[in-house]
């Protein structure tokens, strides 16, 4: 009997930004409340923070 080795894939994730896919060792992630978002790197990191940060336009008009 033979037994097949079963190849560990590095696990992936996909940014949260662009949504390219990137193995889960080299993605940034940073953990929220009860999940954890992961960017393909600071530069997505960045622009999901300022996406975030980004205070709502009052309803001023
Ligand atoms: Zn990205």
């Amino acid at each position: 009997m033979i037994e097949q080795k079963k190849i560990i894939e590095p696990e992936r994730v996909s940014c949260e930004v662009c949504f390219r896919e990137i193995p889960l060792s080299e993605a940034t992630s940073v953990k929220a409340i009860d999940y954890i978002v992961y960017y393909c790197g600071l530069d997505c990191y960045d622009k999901w923070k300022k996406q975030k940060a980004e205070p709502e336009s009052s309803a001023d008009d």
